[in-house]
């Protein structure tokens, strides 16, 4: 298995876009931090308004979770539509199911208006349920989103086989609105598009500080160079660092990580997601898995909270794809890889607004490409038009209490979060 090689680098058909670090001092309406979906959305959305935007990021474009996911374009919060209804009324409520129902449109639309070579299939997300409680749930998760239209079932365990090619499951919500793409080719994509529109993109460009002079902002990066902007755009989601101290004190930024099998044989193929569905299930240390072009099986899970390194932080996901599909005992894994996940302890994302013109979107929850992509629309909306009513309320950062101890905090809750997986699971 190669030395941490993220596959999507390695298959991508998209050139990366090149561009300089950012050199001397700039002037722009709106400075965006990071080169995620987010930033680059929020970036192409601005451009295509006539509004100017100039988007720096630590490392190269997709250097964060961007190029690193799963590629399953999952629309829908992990609040249901009713829960969204009860947490922030009726009006609120519907607003959000309806935004985030329709993010996996957002994205496919997106990439058919840009011709997006980005390898979109609209296909379904297939949500494992492993215990007869989650089965409950995943049944009260369809009748809602069937009552407002969408195109969504619950299968019992014999079609949930069928579809996954595996026993363990004791049915599956199947979401016919989500699909896949190749997460690198996606987010290069979008930054050629923002490009094309009239935005400035500097890679290899962190910005160090950000300070508020007068009524603009001005962000410094390493190599000395400024820009000076009216608004700034905060997109860096679970790389969040010191720029804004409280910020990556407000979320968990979990480690989540991958591994890809060689191309399966043509049989496999047909026997595993063979409509081309991705797969995530309901156990609360969850597993995820899907098929890319070539055939390969790629498995997500897990991670430790320290930055992952040695081989045995990944040997979990073997020995899933080996208990799920005993068939592929001994199939050669060709690639590793992992990043980071913002969450935040009520699964919900927010918006915050913490000075004058500094606005930031944060908390994928692992949806990100369909939820941090049609945010980029919404944030730059906002930025333009300072008094739009966005989709998010606008809240305080809060910081999660005892963040300092996350660290055995986060361990020690997997632990028990796997047993009570095993304890939930049914017996075989
Ligand atoms: C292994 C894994 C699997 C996942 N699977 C899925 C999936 O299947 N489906 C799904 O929808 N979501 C998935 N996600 C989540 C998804 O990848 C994220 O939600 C999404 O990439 C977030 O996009 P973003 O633009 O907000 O942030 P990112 O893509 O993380 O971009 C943030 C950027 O900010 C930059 N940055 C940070 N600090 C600075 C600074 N000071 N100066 C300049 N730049 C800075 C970083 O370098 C980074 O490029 C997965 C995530 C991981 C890690």
């Amino acid at each position: 298995m190669s030395q941490l090689a993220n596959l999507w680098v390695e298959t991508t058909p998209i050139a990366p876009p090149r561009t300089d670090p950012l050199a001397g001092a700039m002037r722009t309406d709106v400075l965006i931090v990071g080169a995620g979906y987010l930033g680059l959305s929020a970036a192409l959305h601005l451009a295509e308004a006539g509004t100017d935007a100039v988007v720096l990021d630590t490392g190269p474009v997709g250097g964060g979770a961007a190029g690193r996911n799963g590629g399953q374009i999952i629309p829908g919060l992990k609040h249901d539509p009713d829960e969204l209804e009860a947490l922030f009324g009726k009006s609120l409520g519907e607003r959000i199911w309806r935004f985030a129902g329709d993010t996996a449109k957002f994205v496919f639309d997106l990439a058919k208006r840009h011709a997006l070579e980005a390898g979109v299939r609209h296909s379904a997300w297939v949500q494992g349920i492993h215990s007869t409680k989650a089965a409950e749930r995943a049944r009260r998760r369809a009748e809602q989103w069937q009552r407002r239209g969408a195109d969504v079932a619950y299968v019992g365990a014999d079609e949930a086989a069928r579809i996954t090619g595996t026993d363990i499951y004791v049915g599956a919500f199947v979401d016919r609105r989500a699909g896949a793409l190749q997460p690198m080719s996606y987010v290069r994509g979008l930054a050629h598009a923002a490009l094309r529109a009239g935005a400035r993109l500097h890679e290899h460009s962190p910005v160090l500080a950000l300070e508020r002079k007068g009524h603009l902002w001005e962000a410094s990066t390493a190599h000395g160079a400024r820009v000076t902007s009216d608004a700034v755009i905060l997109a860096t989601n679970a790389y969040s660092s010191a720029l804004l101290p409280a910020l990556p004190r407000s979320i968990v930024a979990a480690n989540s990580l991958q591994i890809a099998t060689e191309p399966l044989s043509a049989p496999d193929r047909r026997a595993i997601l063979s409509g081309g569905e991705v797969l995530s299930d309901t156990r609360k240390v969850i597993r995820y898995w899907r098929l890319d072009d070539s055939g390969r099986l790629l498995m997500g899970g897990r991670g430790p909270y320290r930055e992952p390194g040695p081989e045995k932080d990944w040997g979990h996901l073997r020995r899933e794809v080996e208990k799920l599909y005993p068939a592929l005992r001994g199939i050669r894994f060709t690639h590793r890889w992992g990043g980071r996940v913002a969450i935040h302890p009520d699964s919900m994302p927010k918006l915050h607004l913490p000075e004058p013109g500094l606005i930031v979107p944060i908390g994928c929850q692992g949806r990100g490409i369909g939820w941090q992509t049609a945010m980029g629309s919404e944030v730059a909306r906002l930025v333009r038009e300072p008094s739009y009513d966005a989709v998010l309320p606008i809240t305080p950062i809060r910081k999660i209490p005892f963040a300092p101890l996350k660290r055995i905090g986060v361990s020690a809750t997997i632990a028990m979060m796997r047993l009570a997986d095993r304890l939930t699971e049914p017996a075989r």
